[in-house]
């Protein structure tokens, strides 16, 4: 993990101007604690040790760079998959999880809590939780719970309680509200892992430093294949922004790696009913830090919506409101029926049945124009197992 330039956070945790911690004076303490001690913790070799070998030999890391023969011909340039779909549990999700377990365990914290929106962060933070022997609590708001059983009932298999919430939209807002009150009345001995890189500092530059193993492999696996471990683009989706994040981190000061963004447009970015946050969104506060989200002129959040449950999300990471600010990252947008088309088409033409997430990235493929020499890293950040139930539906009702 060596340090970053140009666009690593500030000491009081801004990217330009978004980010910092925005949280009640109840929480101050507790995150003020772990901003002092995140650095010097993972940093330490015992953790070092701790954590890589996890990566190896529970996740399964290095996930393997895969040349696509198929997308290669089909744009006119080299195309990579890089494979967090065969990570254990199916996601990149894993990676920050295991760090920030092990970061619980050295503060002396005992009793884990989590937001979940589809239950992918969920079922992560339960995994880490059976490993460690921790307690796991689980907000999941009430539509959720009953929109995504299969992932409830892994949560519950793996240990962990699951609570629903039962206020506002009954959705992941509600139970990111939830989880919050919890750690305001469990401070002492509790740590909230959050799923993605927002929240208030640290939480952004942390859950980055974790996931930045994506990128870290990438530029080895790039230079062992093609003799330069720079490619040309690196693309990933983007719900809160994590998987894109460690996509990107060993690459941003390399102006020369273009960045790019695959959002979710839902119907249309017009039809009020899409999570495109970069298009749609203006400066406000969400969940502890100033960043892009989509709201009304009162400030009021915007109900968001995507065909995948991990775009779903209102805002975006203050990194990335950042990177599209200074124009270091491009955003694409991909509608619910890109994201299906290009879905099916890895599976029929690959034989990878990718994530509905993960699909936005490979829909944009298709707005994008390469040259023959271009080398283009694609993070393959999960796989689709968990939406067959939303791809039948739609396939029945064609
Ligand atoms: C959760 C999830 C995402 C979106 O989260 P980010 O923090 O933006 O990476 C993307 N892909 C998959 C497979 C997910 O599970």
């Amino acid at each position: 993990m060596t340090a970053i330039s140009k666009y690593a956070v500030s000491e009081d945790g801004y990217y330009g101007e978004f980010g910092g911690r925005f949280i009640p004076e109840m929480l101050y303490a507790n995150i003020e604690n772990l901003r002092k001690v995140y650095l010097e913790i993972s940093q330490e070799a015992d953790f070092q040790i701790e954590f890589q070998s996890l990566l190896r030999d529970y996740v399964g890391r290095p996930s393997p760079l895969y040349l696509s023969k198929k997308l290669s011909i089909k744009h006119g340039a080299s195309i990579y998959l890089k494979r967090e779909d065969l990570n254990h549990t199916g996601a990149h999700k894993i990676n920050n999880t295991i760090g920030q377990i092990l970061l619980a365990q050295r503060l002396g914290k005992h009793r884990i809590i989590a937001e979940t929106g589809a239950g992918q962060h969920g079922v992560a933070t339960a995994t880490v939780c059976a490993l460690m022997g921790l307690d796991c609590i689980v907000y999941m708001g009430e539509v959720d719970i009953a929109r995504q059983a299969p992932n409830v009932a892994r949560m519950r298999m793996l240990g962990a309680e699951v609570r629903p919430a039962t206020s506002g939209s009954k959705t992941l807002k509600d139970a990111t509200n939830e989880a919050i009150r919890d750690w305001i009345n469990n401070a002492e001995d509790t740590h909230y892992i959050i799923g993605s890189a927002i929240g208030p500092h640290p939480y952004p530059d942390m859950v980055t430093r974790f996931q930045s193993v994506i990128s870290e492999e990438i530029k080895l696996q790039l230079e062992d294949k093609t003799g330069n471990a720079y490619p040309d683009y690196v693309i990933a989706c983007v719900g809160g922004g994590s998987n894109a994040a460690g996509a990107f981190y060993h690459f941003l000061d390399h102006e020369k790696t273009k960045l790019i963004l695959a959002e979710a447009a839902g119907e249309g970015i017009d039809s009020g009913r899409s999570a495109a946050t970069s298009i749609l969104g203006t400066k406000g506060v969400i969940h502890g830090c100033k960043t892009l989200l989509m709201q009304t002129s009162d400030g009021q959040i915007v109900e968001p919506h995507s065909i995948s449950a991990g775009l779903d999300y209102p805002g975006i990471g203050p990194l990335h409101a950042h990177l599209i600010d200074t124009g270091r990252a491009t955003v694409y947008p991909a509608t619910d029926e890109e994201a299906i088309q290009a879905m099916l088409y890895l599976s029929r033409e690959e034989g990878i049945i990718p994530a509905l997430e993960t699909a936005h990235a490979l829909a944009i493929l298709d707005q994008m124009k390469f040259k023959e020499s271009d080398t283009i890293v694609l993070c393959l950040s999960g796989r689709g197992d968990k939406d067959l139930n939303t791809i039948m539906n739609y396939l029945d009702n064609q």
